[in-house]
């Protein structure tokens, strides 16, 4: 078989970085990003992109910690090169701070990030109205310069990017061997999964140099994550709301629960609101399918409906999605020898 073609479709966090597995693990293959949409118009964008992980309750624990723990060493070796300031990683410690304790004192995660541990009981004075806390050092991607640094280092192998609407995935049988979807909330359209449902997310960008150390209520709600720029603030979750529209009543509301437990984000400046919608399943769509028509088949992987979590675990499933690749490629390797003989 002639070099395999491989389209991605889809340019956030996950499409990059699954274009770059690919490369990466198949070098004699051309591949090709397609994407109605780049950074920075992308839900990847938007994210705050702290590594702490969403739990997918369809999805075995013993998976969610691999691909968490994928994604953590691969990220801390970039925060410890001289890339990190322009890939955006940075290593960020601070609090998790709950008003009851929670039944799970130990999250499956504890062991990946570094120096987890309770509160103490002189920190857990800062926040008047929590009873207990967790502290630990994670790492924090700033979205928009991560997604930029990826498209680099896509650009750099040889990997092409179109600007291209896939409206369905046939569409590409003709022009390549392997189609792989990391289309985000854009498979709910593209693939027909109506198991597939978007949670709004809104939150505000903002300039608090100051602030140093990440917050988040344990109830995920409310957070305040520093970035290497700007501070993200948030949030809200809209189950199955498409707005891309920010609420100024939202903004508000985000901006005093925020303020509640840092007072003095009362003097951050240039506030930016912006809305993403997280692409949410009960569990991420790794898998592959042959899409086949008259006899003409198409194999295809898809890697998406990472929810809450995707920069948290976007390696992990990143290289997932590449082996299942590898298997499509070693399959079509396969029957064509076949066909020779
Ligand atoms: P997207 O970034 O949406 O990318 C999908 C791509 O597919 C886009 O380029 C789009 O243009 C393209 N596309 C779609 N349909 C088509 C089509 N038909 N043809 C061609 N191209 C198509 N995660 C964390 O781990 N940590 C966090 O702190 C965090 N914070 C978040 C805060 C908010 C407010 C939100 C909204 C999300 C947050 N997330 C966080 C979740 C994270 O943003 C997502 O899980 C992740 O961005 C999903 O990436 P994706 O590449 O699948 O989707």
């Amino acid at each position: 078989m002639a070099a395999p073609k491989v389209a991605v479709v889809g340019a956030g966090v996950i499409g990059l970085s699954t274009a770059l597995c690919i490369a990466e693990t198949c070098p004699s293959c051309s591949v090709t990003v397609l994407s109605d949409q780049f950074s920075p118009n992308t839900t990847s964008d938007v994210a705050a992109g702290m590594l702490i992980p969403h739990t997918y309750p369809g999805t075995p624990i013993h998976v969610q910690k691999q691909w968490f723990k994928e994604t953590f060493a691969y990220l801390f070796a970039i925060s410890n090169s001289a890339e990190a300031s322009e890939a955006g990683i940075h290593l960020v410690s601070g609090w998790q701070v709950f008003k009851n304790t929670p039944k799970e004192e130990l999250p499956f995660w504890s062991d990946v990030v570094l120096g987890f541990r309770p509160m103490s009981e002189a920190e857990l004075q800062k926040f008047p109205q929590h009873r207990f806390g967790q502290a630990f050092t994670t790492l924090k991607c700033d979205c928009p310069p991560y997604l930029l640094w990826l498209e680099k280092r896509l650009k750099a192998i040889g990997v092409q990017m179109y600007t291209r609407k896939v409206a369905d995935l046939w569409e590409l049988h003709s022009e390549y061997n392997v189609v792989v979807n990391c289309a985000g909330i854009g498979a709910h359209q593209l693939v027909g999964d109506e198991k597939l449902f978007p949670i709004r997310g809104q939150v505000l960008k903002v300039q608090a140099p100051w602030v140093k150390n990440f917050i988040r209520d344990g109830d995920g709600l409310t957070y305040i994550y520093p970035g290497i720029h700007r501070v993200t603030l948030g949030g809200t979750r809209e189950k199955e709301s498409w707005s891309l529209s920010p609420d100024p009543s939202a903004t508000k509301d985000i901006f005093d629960r925020c303020c509640s437990l840092e007072p003095s984000l009362r003097g951050a400046q240039d506030i930016k609101v912006k809305v993403g919608l997280r692409p949410s399943r009960q569990r991420v769509r790794l898998q592959r399918e042959v899409l086949s028509q008259g006899g003409v088949k198409l194999p295809v992987v898809h890697n998406y409906g990472h929810g809450a979590g995707g920069f948290s675990v976007h390696r992990g499933t990143a290289k997932e999605a590449a082996h299942l690749v590898g298997e499509c490629l070693a399959a079509l390797q396969g029957a064509s020898s076949r066909a020779k003989l």
